[in-house]
């Protein structure tokens, strides 16, 4: 259900735990919807195999990192198991006073922040079917060691308890329904 337009200031947030298929997702939305543009994190997270810099995220130093929150450089930033991410600001803002419809994909705490300094953005969280098909995807994705995991599994459950705070809940069980589903809540006319 949404309960807000975004017309004015086109920002959306899409938060879910680790694994649910923010990310696969996306890919499919940006796919179908040129005009959108995903904001790029900084991270001081390790590239995972397959990982563009640039692209999925400027991994950085957690010194550098720091710098740049010292230097008002962030929209957001968050630590997130045990390692530190922040949506660069001036990009976001440059994009939004072109007219372009800008998504960020944060985690529970940025989303927190992005609702108090854009309280018009739309904020939607994607939720799994269960929590053992959670644990199943991000287990299937291979990417992370055991500990990583567990962080992110605890981390889940206590994202999971938030949802009632986004404006929409889309869980993602059939992929396309809820790329279709997404698509609604960020008010594009989906085919
Ligand atoms: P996130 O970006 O939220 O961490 P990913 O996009 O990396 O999650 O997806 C985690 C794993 O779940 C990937 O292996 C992906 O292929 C799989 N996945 C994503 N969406 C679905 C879905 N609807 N049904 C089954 N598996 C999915
Ligand atoms: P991953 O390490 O799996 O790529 O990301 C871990 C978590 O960090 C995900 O929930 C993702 O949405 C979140 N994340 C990615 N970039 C940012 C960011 O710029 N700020 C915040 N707060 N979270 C982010």
């Amino acid at each position: 259900m949404v309960k807000k337009s975004n017309s004015a200031c086109r920002l959306t947030v899409l938060t879910g735990p680790s694994g649910v298929g923010k990310g696969t997702l996306v890919k499919l939305l940006l796919e179908r919807h040129k005009e959108i543009w995903l904001s790029v994190s900084a991270t001081t997270r390790a590239p995972r195999e397959g990982e563009v810099p640039g692209q999925d995220y400027d991994f950085m130093q957690r010194d550098r990192f720091l710098e740049l929150v010292d230097s008002g450089g962030f929209l957001e930033w968050a630590e997130f198991a045990g390692n530190c991410y922040g949506t660069p600001s001036q990009p976001v803002k440059e994009k939004l006073s072109n007219g372009r419809p800008v998504l960020l994909e944060i985690e529970l705490e940025g989303a927190r922040k992005v609702r108090k300094s854009f309280p018009e953005a739309i904020q939607i969280f994607l939720g799994p079917p269960s929590f053992e098909e959670l644990e199943r995807r991000i287990r299937g994705r291979a990417t992370d060691n055991e500990e990583a995991i567990q962080r992110r599994l605890l981390r889940a459950k206590a994202e999971l308890q938030a949802k009632s705070e986004f404006d929409a809940v889309i869980v993602n069980d059939d992929l396309m329904k809820a790329l279709s589903a997404l698509e609604t809540a960020m008010g594009i006319i989906g085919f």
